[in-house]
């Protein structure tokens, strides 16, 4: 089944000697999946992906959640190129920021103010700031396995309980960084608990996915963001949600007004962090949240944050123009149908060649974890088998189905995926399980 990439292998190689890694973001190297060349791509339209020697691809990677209405499609490339036209950057304010963040407001009234920025890293940073002045306090919690972009205070590992501080997860971050964070382990409210025993006076914000991306799709368990808000408040910590991949991936509106969960009032976080699909494949971030909390970024208020090229017409065109398809009738519907349809059809086939799998599928999108137990947090997530899901991936790269080269990440569905691609995702993955087996 192995296909020849030699163009791939060649560029690589030359990349290698120019680009550290020869990637631009560690997650696009195969390290996870076995090593070598990564797959160079030179052309993306809808679910597709062509490769540099020439090979197609349905593309179930969608960049890591941002292209959720397929690549390259007609309205948002005139949005973007019409902005192209008039002027890529101004540094000044202009009306179709208003737009875009009345959009958002709209689809998540807990942000009475937005700011933009430049991706999910920043918006996420500037959160913690933002918490931090308005608190006066510095401490972080956070869960483990959540993903909060790079900036060095979220790039810290769990210590070794609920109730010690963390330990940096990445040279270059200072031990003195680590000790204002807080790691517990997602969906247990009984170490938050603790957590906030012993730390509570100092801790600024309880920062979380609600609906996890990060390591799989994970759900919370019912009631765990409604004590994780509660408890929180009682301890004198705001609530910063990290919806950078959940907000518009699963309805239109963001996981904290999603109708998995019946009392949103209750689940409302201060402070939200926004990226990916909202840029409609353009670089963007943004954050906001309740008014009081908000006026404390300058020029309003003492915690600073700018930006060069926040709130770039092209990005925030993209944006719009991403919001305006997703708002239409039946688009959410319909990849929830086919999700399921998909993901359905890899449990059976794993089934039934012996081969353990466990899905986590949230609507248009999923997890697929090579293990016999249920995935509810991170050391679930990390108690799966890397090397299955290796040989899986390369399988399906083989017979043109791209995932992410990671045990950790999603698949994405987008509104280009057609009743053919899941088709042929199917029959690639029933011959992949079976030579699984083999
Ligand atoms: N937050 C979450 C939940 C993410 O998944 C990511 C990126 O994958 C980020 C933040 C960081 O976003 P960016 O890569 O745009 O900096």
């Amino acid at each position: 089944m192995s296909i020849q990439r030699p163009r791939s292998e060649q560029l690589y190689a030359e990349a290698l000697e120019h680009i550290v890694g020869g990637v631009n973001s560690p997650s696009r190297s195969f390290k996870a999946v076995g090593g070598g060349a990564p797959v160079f791509m030179k052309r993306a339209q809808g679910a597709h992906f062509w490769d540099v020697d020439d090979h197609r691809y349905i593309d179930y990677l969608c960049a890591y959640g941002p292209i959720i209405t397929g690549h390259a499609h007609p309205h948002i490339t005139e949005a973007i190129t019409c902005a192209a036209a008039n002027g890529t950057l101004y540094g000044t304010p202009t009306e179709f920021e208003i737009l875009l963040a009345r959009m958002l407001k709209e689809a998540i009234p807990s942000m009475d103010k937005v700011r933009f920025v430049n991706s999910g890293t920043e918006a996420v940073m500037t959160t913690i700031r933002v918490a931090r002045a308005y608190t006066k306090r510095s401490k972080i919690i956070k869960f483990a396995g959540c993903y909060h972009g790079h900036s060095d205070l979220v790039l810290v590992a769990a210590g070794s309980g609920p109730s010690t501080l963390g330990i940096p997860d990445s040279a270059g971050v200072p031990g003195s960084i680590a000790s204002e964070v807080i790691t517990v382990p997602f969906n247990d409210l009984d170490g938050l608990r603790v957590a906030l025993e012993t730390f509570g006076n100092d801790v600024a914000a309880v920062m979380v996915e609600p609906i996890v991306g990060n390591f799989g799709m994970v759900m919370p368990k019912p009631g765990f963001l409604e004590g994780l808000c509660k408890m929180a408040r009682e301890a004198g910590a705001l609530v910063i949600y990290d919806e950078v991949i959940s907000a518009f991936r699963f309805h239109y509106g963001s996981a904290q007004t999603y109708s998995a969960f019946s009392d949103h009032a209750a689940i409302e976080p201060d402070l939200t962090a926004l990226g990916k699909i909202i840029g409609g494949g353009l670089p963007i971030g943004a954050y906001g949240g309740r008014k009081q909390v908000m006026d404390q970024v300058a020029p309003l208020g003492p915690a600073y944050q700018a930006g060069t090229m926040a709130g770039n017409p092209a990005s925030i065109s993209a944006g719009i123009a991403c919001l305006e398809v997703l708002r239409e009738p039946g688009v959410y519907e319909r990849m929830d149908a086919q999700a399921a349809r998909l993901a359905d059809a890899l449990q059976a086939s794993a089934d039934k060649n012996g081969i353990p799998l466990t899905i986590n599928r949230i609507r248009g999108s999923f997890s697929a974890h090579f293990c016999d137990h249920p995935v509810t947090n991170y050391d679930e997530a990390q108690d799966t088998d890397g090397e299955r899901f290796g040989q899986f991936f390369r399988l399906m790269l083989d017979q043109g189905i791209c995932l992410a080269p990671s045990k950790y990440e999603a698949w994405f569905l987008t509104t280009a995926h057609t009743d053919e691609d899941i088709d042929a995702t199917i029959a690639a993955a029933e011959n992949a399980f079976a030579a699984m087996v083999r």
